[in-house]
């Protein structure tokens, strides 16, 4: 890399570069190649003994994939890290290199719902326990440790909810009892959120959505203390998660723009969330600035904008959402978050239909909620068009 991380947050994101090649580049090239070539039988050797830093194979490491992991060390004040194919690979790992039979893993109840099959249906199988956690008691969290609890697991804001919990707390707690605090920070990014400066030991990450940011690509990334991403490291490298050359090379050109993006979707977030308060189509609002929040206290202490992901309640249910979708002509229907394009979604007729009601409820789903991911087009174009929506949602 011919940059050390010496500048501002900002200038790291953009200036963190492969070292310049004999063709004088500006721009980092495309290392698309599984391997690396040795120049004698010596060197090669000196390589696979761990005497060098030259790159073997691309499971291992390769020069795009190093960028945008020391732009991601950069962002998150993290020792070190490792890429990952997706966010779920990235969340898997840090599970199965850190945890062993045995051990028990203590996690908010509210997250993302790949998770909660990774912990629910996948960890059991080899003999890795877990609990639920309620994000609006932090106090009974301590009292839910066990003599085998080995990582504490959060996502702050959670996803769809907002929930927010306080990671200096959590970190006080889990460094008392020598336990690993492991923070998906996926919906504020290191821009507005910086866990290990908070006390997080890993912080896990989807680059899919707002790193990625115009919803081309998946990608992960796991940063954090030394010894762990070690452990990290040496499973993934033996087990292939590894982040394709390409998606990296996309993504450390997204880096280079986030905290530009974030300013803006957290910007219109918030005006989008003031804007719906009161909506007489709504129950409720939820957005991490809000003072309406219920944790928003803990959110102006730990980040530094809102994030672009608000969260509103229809007054009709489960139909009222279905009309509001139908109803939408410039936000887009899809499954993605993070894009700068606005999108909207409603989790109880699409990716949480299948929990019973009971099920929703536990996990912050109700019937009416929509979540909207906040794109970069112009803030009056996205009200316009939810506020038309909405004037048809309760037209039944
Ligand atoms: C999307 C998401 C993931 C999973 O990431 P993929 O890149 O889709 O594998 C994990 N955590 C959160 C909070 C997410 O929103």
């Amino acid at each position: 890399m011919s940059k050390e991380n010496q500048y501002q947050p900002e200038t790291n994101a953009v200036r963190i570069q492969t070292a310049r090649t004999n063709e004088m580049e500006h721009s980092t090239p495309l290392f698309l190649t599984s391997s690396f070539c040795f120049d004698n039988a010596e060197e090669m050797r000196a390589t696979f003994a761990d005497e060098t830093d030259f790159n073997i194979y691309s499971r291992f490491s390769n020069p795009n994939v190093d960028e945008f992991v020391q732009k991601m060390c950069a962002l998150e004040g993290a020792e070190a890290g490792y890429a990952t194919a997706s966010g779920m690979s990235a969340i898997f790992a840090s599970f199965m290199a850190l945890l062993k039979a045995g051990d028990h893993v203590l996690s908010a109840r509210s997250i993302f719902g790949s998770t909660h099959t990774v912990i629910t249906k996948f960890l059991p199988k080899w003999g890795i326990e877990s609990s639920y956690f309620d994000l609006n008691d932090p106090a009974g969290i301590e009292a839910m440790i066990k003599p085998n609890t080995r990582m504490i697991f959060v996502e702050t804001p959670s996803n769809p909810g907002l929930e927010i919990i306080d990671i200096a707390l959590l970190a006080e707690i889990a460094n008392k009892h020598n336990i690993i605090l492991n923070v998906d920070n996926c919906f504020a990014t290191p821009v507005l959120q910086r866990p290990i400066e908070a006390g997080a030991h890993i912080v896990t990450h989807s680059a899919t959505k707002w790193i990625d940011g115009q919803g081309r690509v998946l990608g992960g990334a796991i940063v954090g203390k030394k010894e762990l991403i070690k452990e990290i490291y040496t499973f993934c490298r033996s087990t292939g998660p590894a982040m394709s050359p390409f998606n990296a090379w996309v993504l450390s050109k997204s880096l280079e723009t986030l905290h530009v993006r974030m300013e803006r979707h957290s910007d219109s977030a918030l005006k989008l969330a003031q804007a719906l308060e009161g909506n007489p189509h709504l129950t409720s609002v939820k957005y991490p600035f809000l003072t309406s929040h219920p944790q928003y206290e803990i959110a102006r202490k730990q980040m530094s904008g809102g994030g672009g992901i608000v969260c509103f309640e229809l007054k009709g249910g489960l139909q009222s959402g279905v009309r509001f979708l139908n109803g939408l002509k410039l936000l887009s229907l899809t499954a993605n978050l993070g894009d700068s394009r606005s999108i909207a979604s409603h989790p109880a007729s699409t990716t949480h239909a299948k929990l019973s009601d009971a099920e929703k409820a536990t996990v912050g789903i109700t019937p009416g909620l929509i979540r909207i991911s906040v794109g970069l087009e112009n803030i009056n174009d996205i009200l316009a068009d939810i506020e038309q929506a909405l004037n048809l949602s309760s037209q039944g």
